[in-house]
């Protein structure tokens, strides 16, 4: 465990079976320095344990990050659930794992990740009061996705800022990369602020819904990175910032929703090269984590949520611009932002 390549200090790393309803779960705490920690909780069938440790160690390790660049009083957590979401699923299932995550007493948060969706969580809640994302309840916040559109959408007006020298999008070339719920909302924001759209997604049935109320022109999925656009959204899958897509980009920014758009984080630097402003994924859309905080809190206010995305937006401002004026890649820049903020709470 202690020489794991992704172990970074973890505060704890904690591994649950039960044997009444074969749960394997890992609930992996990085730091609690800002408060407690949260993150989602993923199911997925991972070919072997060291591929689920590795996984919720890096996911884990980048809510700490997340939750720090947000400016929320959380720090960062993850778990993951080893078994398969469409066969694997029973109540009994989520309630042992609702009871592991009530034994960690608050340390850590659970809500929804992939493979988990909002009625599994309303199970887990029968064991725990430390999860989020629920439709109902006092402080229930609902699907965060909207709110990350919206940062994701005033992410790219910051990154055209920089590049353009102006925010204003009308005219301006968008490529959207999954045109799900957070790309979806995304494009609305786009097309109402008067940007042309071209968009992909492997849904058809979505792309052309999108495509009717937005007007955008669809190109098929491997298309997308070809197009002549302004500014690359992805907001679909992770690694689709890599040395292949990187040599077919024309744009001159990429920002988008998608968690681990860099294959690896070099990238940063190969894009910056290219001449190519990329928003740090994790800081811009960090809208969501802001909306779950906002129920964690214990009273879910719009007027916050939307008061701590503005400052998110700030931040990502001031990570743009140290990176332009030091010429850094800006994840390197961010990535630093986030272990200061972390080391100073743990300080004080
Ligand atoms: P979603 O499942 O609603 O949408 C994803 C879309 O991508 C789907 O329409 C899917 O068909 C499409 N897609 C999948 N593979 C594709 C491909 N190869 N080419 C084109 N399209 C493809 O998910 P979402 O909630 O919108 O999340 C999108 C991304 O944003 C994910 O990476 C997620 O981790 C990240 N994210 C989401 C939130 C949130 O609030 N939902 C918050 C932070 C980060």
């Amino acid at each position: 465990m202690f020489d794991h390549p992704s172990f970074d200090g973890h505060e704890g790393v904690h591994a649950f079976h039960d044997a009444a309803t074969g749960l394997k779960c890992v609930i992996a705490v990085h730091s609690t320095a800002l408060g407690p920690a949260a993150g989602g909780c993923r199911m997925w069938n991972y070919p072997t344990g060291d591929a689920m440790l590795t996984d919720v160690l890096r996911l884990s390790q980048g809510m700490s990050y997340k939750n720090a660049m947000a400016g929320i009083p959380l720090g960062g957590g993850k778990a993951v659930i080893w078994g398969d979401p469409r066969s694997g699923k029973s109540p009994e299932l989520f309630r042992a794992f609702g009871r592991a995550v009530q034994s960690l007493a608050g340390k850590y948060y659970t809500a929804e990740d992939v493979g988990v969706d909002v009625s599994d969580m309303a199970i887990v809640r029968e064991e725990t009061r430390f999860v989020a994302g629920l439709d109902e309840g006092a402080a229930a916040s609902g699907d965060p996705s909207p709110v990350t559109a919206n940062g994701v959408y005033l992410g790219i007006r910051e990154v055209a800022r920089r590049v353009f020298g102006t925010d204003d999008l009308n005219g301006r070339t968008i490529a959207v990369q999954g045109v799900g719920s957070v790309g979806g909302y995304t494009c609305d924001h786009l097309a109402e602020a008067g940007a042309k759209l071209i968009i992909t997604d492997i849904d058809q049935e979505a792309l052309s819904a999108v495509a009717k109320r937005t007007g955008a022109r669809t190109v098929a999925p491997d298309e997308i990175y070809d197009v002549d656009a302004d500014i690359f959204s992805p907001n679909a899958l992770g690694a689709v910032i890599n040395e292949k897509t990187l040599a077919r980009l024309k744009v001159k920014g990429v920002a988008g929703g998608a968690n681990n758009q860099l294959v690896v984080p070099e990238m940063g630097e190969f894009l910056r090269r290219k001449g190519i402003l990329y928003a740090p994924d994790y800081v811009i859309n960090g809208g969501g984590i802001i909306n779950v905080a906002a129920e964690i809190s214990g009273s879910y206010s719009r007027d916050w949520v939307e008061a701590t995305l503005a400052r998110l937006m700030v931040t990502l401002g001031d990570v743009l611009d140290e990176a332009l004026r030091s010429n850094q890649p800006t994840n390197y820049v961010a990535d630093r932002i986030a272990r200061a903020r972390i080391a100073a709470a743990r300080r004080a």
